[in-house]
């Protein structure tokens, strides 16, 4: 899916907003294995053993306030698996998830609090986008599900806000997401997680599905509104261009490894891991 845009600068290194030192999200040793087996009934009638996928393993990282972390790897390598365990979506079988310094995981956890200081973006901006309700309904849910807001004047308020953020008119709120491009779709997508005001987003292959030149739109976009709203980023591709043009730092997975971690520009431009220079060379 898409060329790289290669005629994109690599983003400017070090930027004043990601230059705090304080870590917003820090993952220890996080680790999933799924369990792949039928159910038991089946498992003992066709006599098959048990069988498990190790698709995270010990996976440690930490992202910086106001900075932008980059996931990178092949298909397959885990990306997915470690966003859903940031956002609590999917259960870790081992590690931890400290955002803020709070494990999200543990029972003490106030997983509400948590919730509300964090969004994600998919995709398929259709996976998250009810096809049957307004562009204006779409983004009053999150405000309503998260108890965010005290009114219908203040949602409405907060709606026309979020879609003012991703250039979009107020007209657009009573349409559909039919009724938009791929690229709109993907604003509608940002509009929405961004009307509860995160300060954290995690966005899985966010402009994958996008042409390139749509791609650019919502890439700067989305650094315009970092640089706005001091937002920390979870971005998570296996476009190389998009990275570089997005990420203060980067990690390289494969088969559900972290292998290589570090400031995006020195991993990009001297990959110390076999896995990352053969990756790198893929790109033309
Ligand atoms: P990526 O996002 O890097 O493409 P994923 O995290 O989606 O990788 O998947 C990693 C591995 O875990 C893959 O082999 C995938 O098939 C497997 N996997 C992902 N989700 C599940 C699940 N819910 N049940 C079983 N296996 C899964
Ligand atoms: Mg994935």
């Amino acid at each position: 899916i898409g060329k790289p845009a290669t005629a994109v600068p690599a983003r400017p290194q070090p930027r004043p907003a990601a230059s705090g030192l304080k870590n917003l999200l820090e993952v220890r040793d996080l680790g999933k294995e799924f369990d792949l087996s039928l159910g038991w009934l089946e498992r003992v009638v066709a006599r098959q053993p048990r069988k498990t996928l190790q698709a995270v393993d010990q996976v440690s990282f930490s992202i910086r306030q106001g900075s932008t972390f980059g996931l990178v790897g092949e298909s397959g390598s885990g990306k997915s698996t470690v966003a859903r365990m940031v956002a609590g979506l999917t259960l870790p079988t081992r590690g931890q998830v400290l955002f803020d310094g709070v494990d999200r995981w543990s029972a003490a956890a106030d997983t509400q609090a948590l919730r509300r200081r964090f969004q994600m973006i998919f995709q398929d901006p259709y996976a998250s986008l009810n096809p049957r309700w307004t562009v204006a309904r779409l983004i009053a849910e999150p405000l309503e599900v998260l108890g965010l807001s005290a009114s219908r004047s203040e949602t409405a308020e907060r709606v026309a806000a979020a879609l003012r953020r991703v250039r979009m008119t107020p007209d657009d709120a009573r349409k559909y997401p039919h009724q938009f491009s791929g690229g709109q779709r993907q604003r509608i997508a940002i509009a929405r997680a961004l009307a509860s005001q995160p300060e954290f987003i995690i966005c899985d292959e966010p402009t994958s599905a996008l042409d390139v030149s749509v791609q650019a739109q919502v890439l700067n976009l989305m650094r315009d509104l970092q640089d706005e709203f001091g937002l920390t980023y979870l971005l998570i591709s296996h476009n190389l261009a998009v990275i570089r043009h997005m990420c203060d730092d980067i990690g390289v997975m494969q088969r559900g490894r972290l292998v290589e971690a570090g400031d995006a520009q020195a991993v990009l431009d001297a990959p110390q891991h076999p896995y990352t220079r053969a990756l790198m060379a893929a790109v033309p």
